[in-house]
């Protein structure tokens, strides 16, 4: 079959199934969900293999950032599923006396995922489990430049699943492109801000709901009175994690002058922890997903003064983890995402001259702010508009199913993970249930006039 012929016929057979009902049925999500979790235990070995084929992760951040928080996902959603599903009974006015307002949640029906190649497991498995948490079938188009991972997201979703409920779509744009012709019921997409602006076009022309996970300069603020050996140790942690391949990492250091030099040191220091001198020879250290994007890296290379790191080899598509001193905005490195383990250092005097930099910029995806003060602290958090982020860490927030985890403004919109994941596939239908025990005339127009007055 051609994509064009196949993915037509695949939508149609998703919206069929739906229709029969199945998915409402909560007992039948906690099966298919828990079919998928033996599954995915069964070949966890698999997972590895592919992460490491395509982006050389280690078995340790494989672990950590794709399958862990893929199975707390999962059990989270699994042990609320009953409780999210029911019909929520909330007040009424007092213009409704005698009613009951009810709020149903109903799955959306056809659902469309598609996912990057950063963390190509855990971002196409974890909406998924929303999606299906919440009652509705699901396409998941896993990303073109992770081939390994796609194919077995494919050989794990057909083994787990008729694809008249969940099927995997692998391809490129053109995959997408023709997936979002169809008229779906709901579009889940992670992904860079400009892909994002196609998809929202394509969802506007059917008024398909969406929720867009996208990127952007996620900046670190480093305050004179942060533990600095901590500080730097997190935010290498954050900064070089996946060869700095990460939507939420910190993608600038904005530290306070006073501190720079120390905090340049403990950084180096953290980054020799990790990776050893030979970073580029160290097994365990990523690499980049494509040349395209190793060229584009490689030339933030010479932006500002080389501080630590600074080699790369093309051939293994590795580049050091690097620290950049007397970086200014103007510089290329300073101007889109890096999504790489180039780390450039700003310096501030106060700290209102960092919340202005950062108010001047597009909202970023996320925020970290290193420092004991709460009242720099609150001042941070009231100040920037930011998607998500930590005080005194990087990353983490991410990482648990009570947080909502989504962008604001041009890093995205709308949010996910454990029971904002079940509401994002959810459509809230708010019912009024009458009563017919008794009637207010004063509602109904009246031949005589207002009907309240007499
Ligand atoms: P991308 O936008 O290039 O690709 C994402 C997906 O969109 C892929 O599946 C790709 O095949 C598809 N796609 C590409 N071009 C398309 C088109 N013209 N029409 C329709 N679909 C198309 O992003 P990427 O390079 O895979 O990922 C990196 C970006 O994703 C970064 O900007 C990063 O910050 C962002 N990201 C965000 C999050 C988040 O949770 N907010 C997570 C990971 C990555």
């Amino acid at each position: 079959m051609t994509v064009n012929e196949s993915i037509p016929s695949l939508v149609s057979s998703q919206k069929q199934f739906f229709l029969k009902g199945f998915t409402k049925e909560p007992e039948y999500r906690i099966r298919q969900l828990t079919r998928l979790r033996q599954i995915i235990v069964a070949r966890e070995s698999e997972v590895i293999q592919a992460l490491r084929q395509d982006l050389n992760k280690s078995e340790q951040e494989a672990y950590t950032t794709e399958i862990g928080i893929v199975y707390k996902e999962l059990s989270h959603i699994l042990n609320n599923i009953k409780r999210w599903s029911k019909p929520g009974r909330v007040k009424t006015a007092l213009t409704h006396v005698g009613s009951k307002g009810m709020i149903y949640p109903e799955p959306y029906g056809s659902v469309l995922i598609i996912a990057p190649w950063n963390y190509p497991w855990q971002l196409a498995i974890s909406p998924l489990i929303g999606a299906l948490a919440a009652g509705n079938t699901a396409m998941v188009k896993p990303s073109e430049l992770t081939p390994a991972v796609s194919a077995l997201i494919t050989s794990i979703l057909e083994e787990a699943f008729p694809s008249e409920y969940v099927a995997s779509v692998e391809g490129g744009p053109e995959v997408s492109t023709e997936l979002l012709k169809q008229k779906l019921d709901y579009i889940f997409f992670t992904g860079s801000v400009n892909v994002g602006k196609i998809v929202m076009e394509a969802a506007a022309k059917h008024l398909t709901p969406l929720t867009l996970e996208l990127g952007g300069k996620s900046p670190c603020i480093v305050h004179e009175d942060a533990p600095l050996k901590l500080t730097a140790s997190r935010v290498a942690f954050g900064k070089f994690t996946n060869a700095g391949q990460t939507c939420v990492a910190p993608d600038y250091v904005l530290v306070h002058s006073r501190v720079k030099e120390p905090f340049i040191a403990y950084l180096k220091e953290a980054i020799m922890d990790f990776y050893g001198p030979e970073p580029l020879s160290n097994p365990e250290y990523g690499r980049i997903v494509s040349e395209k994007h190793f060229d584009r890296l490689a030339g933030f290379l010479d932006n500002g003064r080389l501080r630590h790191g600074g080699r790369a080899d093309k051939e293994m598509l590795r580049i050091e983890p690097t620290v950049l001193d007397q970086v200014t905005w103007d510089m290329p490195v300073m101007d889109e995402e890096i999504f790489g383990p180039v780390c450039p250092i700003l310096t501030y005097e106060d700290i209102n001259e960092a919340i202005r930099a950062v108010q001047s910029r597009p909202k970023p995806l996320a925020l970290y702010l290193f420092t004991e003060n709460e009242e720099v602290q609150e001042h941070v958090l009231s100040s920037v508009s930011f998607g998500g982020g930590c005080v005194n860490d990087t990353l983490m927030h991410l990482a648990t199913p009570y947080l909502p985890f989504g962008g604001v403004g041009e890093s995205g919109m709308g949010s996910y993970h454990g029971q904002y994941s079940f509401y994002t596939f959810s459509h809230m239908k708010s019912v009024l249930k009458q009563t017919n025990r008794f009637d207010f005339k004063f509602r109904y127009p009246s031949k005589n006039g207002l009907s309240i007055l007499k």
